[in-house]
């Protein structure tokens, strides 16, 4: 397999970006949903940041991959194991492998996604075994789907309501399993071929615009990349591999500061100011902006949340959950671009 396209040499689609970093920091923002044209390099920035990111620890033959430092969050059968372990002092046989990025097919069954019934062992054996999908496989990494608005709803609404409670639990055939799927949602889509729900739209954590490059030299630079990397990935690869390893050292630093990075009272009202400026609904909006204003400010190696925190981060946190305004023609981009200078100033 060819190395992954570096993610530091992916040019400009910064918002895009930054999105991917601050979700793989803090996965509880919700994911991302990247709109825009096709052939803007959405699946290659999940994949190339993906590939970044450190080695993850895991379960010699878990299924899902658990982690062998933390117990708590694993499968049923690793959290027995573990106290059978623990007291008999023999510690998990663990290796490393990469972050996982599961593609979510279109046409892919209710099944294939949640893991069903493994009905070969079931006629052969005559046990009830489970088969995990492709929840269980993304577990502790990303779950990709291309053109997410073309997804069937109840098969979006099950994968957003995984993605939240970061578990998956199987009711059916005489099976009942439940095991762990903590993993960030990313949902490309084409806002031409179909529209999402608002409901749905507002549960993912943060929304960004694509587009292909209208300045000449920026277009030049993707060609040349792409065309270096294509002709000989590994050359490419080194080329990137300093600018690689500074930003692995500074996502893995955010995520060791974030619990300690303070959010003053000021900054939540600055948010909840915006919020109600933009009349967005309900609190998901504030909770989110505060969320990636706080892990925006991890990655930048900040001790609080400021206002360029939040400024930088709220059009991600906010534009997929406006209204749609009659009397306003103005874009949501727009919209919120517009609201944050009102609030602090240009
Ligand atoms: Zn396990």
């Amino acid at each position: 397999m060819p190395q992954a396209f570096p993610f530091s040499a992916i040019v400009g689609q910064h918002e895009m970006k930054l999105a991917i970093v601050i979700s793989a920091i803090d996965p509880g923002i919700g994911g991302v949903l990247v709109f825009g044209d096709r052939g803007t390099g959405k699946s290659t920035a999940v994949r190339a940041l993906a590939a970044l990111l450190p080695k993850m620890r895991a379960v010699v033959g878990c299924p899902y991959g658990c982690d062998p430092g933390a117990p708590a969050g694993a499968c049923d059968s690793c959290q027995v194991n573990a106290t059978k372990r623990s007291a008999a002092k023999t510690p998990f046989k663990s290796h490393l492998v990469p972050v996982p990025v599961v593609d979510l097919p279109l046409g892919a069954t209710e099944d294939r996604v949640v893991g069903s019934l493994d009905l070969e062992r079931a006629l052969s054996q005559g046990t009830k075994a489970f088969e995990p999908g492709l929840l269980a496989r993304a577990h502790r990494g990303f779950l990709y789907i291309d053109e997410v608005n073309l997804l069937e709803d109840h098969l979006v609404d099950l994968l957003i309501d995984v993605a939240a409670s970061g578990e998956n639990v199987v009711e059916r055939e005489g099976l009942s399993v439940r095991h762990p799927a903590r993993f960030v949602l990313v949902g490309s889509g084409n806002p031409e071929e179909g529209e999402l729900r608002p409901q749905l739209l507002d549960r993912f954590g943060l929304s960004v615009e694509v587009k292909t490059p209208s300045e000449i030299a920026a277009r030049i630079e993707v060609v040349r990349r792409r065309d270096a990397y294509e002709r000989d990935s590994a050359a490419f690869g080194a080329m990137w591999k300093k600018e690689e390893e500074r930003l692995r050292r500074r996502i893995v630093a955010a995520r060791a500061r974030l619990s300690k990075v303070e959010v003053p009272d000021a900054a939540l009202e600055r948010a909840a100011q915006l919020c109600m400026r933009l009349g967005t609904d309900g609190l998901r909006g504030e909770l989110t902006l505060m969320r990636a204003a706080r892990a925006l400010a991890a990655f930048e190696g900040d001790a609080s949340v400021d206002d360029p925190h939040l400024r930088r981060i709220a059009a991600p946190a906010l534009r997929h959950r406006l209204r749609r305004d009659p009397l306003d023609e103005a874009g949501s981009s727009a919209r919120v671009e517009r609201a944050v200078q009102e609030l602090f100033g240009a």
